[in-house]
């Protein structure tokens, strides 16, 4: 089961994915936006990281909740709002609760996931975010059908992400500021998609 330990642990390892990732995002975001998501996503965690110190005696619902304050309230453009709800809505999820099981950690991404989607309106197909986390929250379910363990189920999770990240590639942006590119958004990786696959192989890390 997930503890604490690796939810610290993941957030950690999020920090550092960011920090040696940022120039790759921000290129990802110069081709379809604004130039800033590496910036952005690397700001943000280095103040969760930078907040973990204060929290880390509290329990997995606050520490996720404060993740989540944080980066929106560090996190400017349309990343900060979603993966800040993101953390937020998966903290009530896991209230009360000590650890994690598979079950459990399923329906608390389905939750953040759930939080995205009734923020920022984005479908399947749209290349947000959101064409990484919907896969990965069907690989979970599978998994948990399955009764795979939880380092089985987020490996499963990470292989899942990689090929639904490669998945972005010819699609036409339909929400964020990649659409109003229409067709010429095409033919590039969305970099939102890559900070989620970025996010999930920081926790399989974690848990390893
Ligand atoms: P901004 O576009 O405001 O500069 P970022 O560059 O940090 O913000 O983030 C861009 C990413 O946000 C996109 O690659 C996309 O994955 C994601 N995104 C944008 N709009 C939406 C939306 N409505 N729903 C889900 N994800 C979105
Ligand atoms: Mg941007
Ligand atoms: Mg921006």
């Amino acid at each position: 089961n997930l503890t604490k330990r690796h939810i610290i642990q993941w957030l950690q390892n999020s920090a550092a994915v960011f920090e040696r990732q940022r120039d790759y995002l921000t290129e990802l975001d110069t081709a379809i936006g604004d130039a800033d998501h590496g910036l952005n996503m690397q700001r943000g965690f280095s103040k969760v990281l930078e907040k973990l110190p204060t929290v880390a005696d509290q329990d997995i619902a606050a520490i996720l909740k404060s993740t989540g304050m944080t980066l929106l309230s560090s996190v400017g453009g349309a990343s900060g709002p979603l993966f800040g709800t993101f953390f937020i809505k998966a903290a009530q999820r896991t209230a009360g609760q000590e650890t994690l099981d598979l079950t459990l950690f399923q329906q608390m991404l389905q939750d953040g996931v759930d939080g995205i989607v009734a923020r920022g309106r984005a479908e399947a197909g749209d290349k947000t975010l959101c064409d990484v986390w919907l896969p990965v929250l069907t690989s979970l379910t599978d998994s948990e059908r399955q009764k795979a363990t939880l380092p089985q189920a987020l490996q499963s999770a990470v292989e899942t992400a990689e090929s639904a990240l490669a998945a972005t590639i010819p699609m036409k942006a339909r929400k964020g500021r990649a659409s109003y590119l229409n067709e010429r958004s095409i033919g590039h990786q969305d970099p939102g998609a890559t900070s989620v696959l970025y996010l999930l192989q920081a926790l399989s890390a974690a848990v390893r």
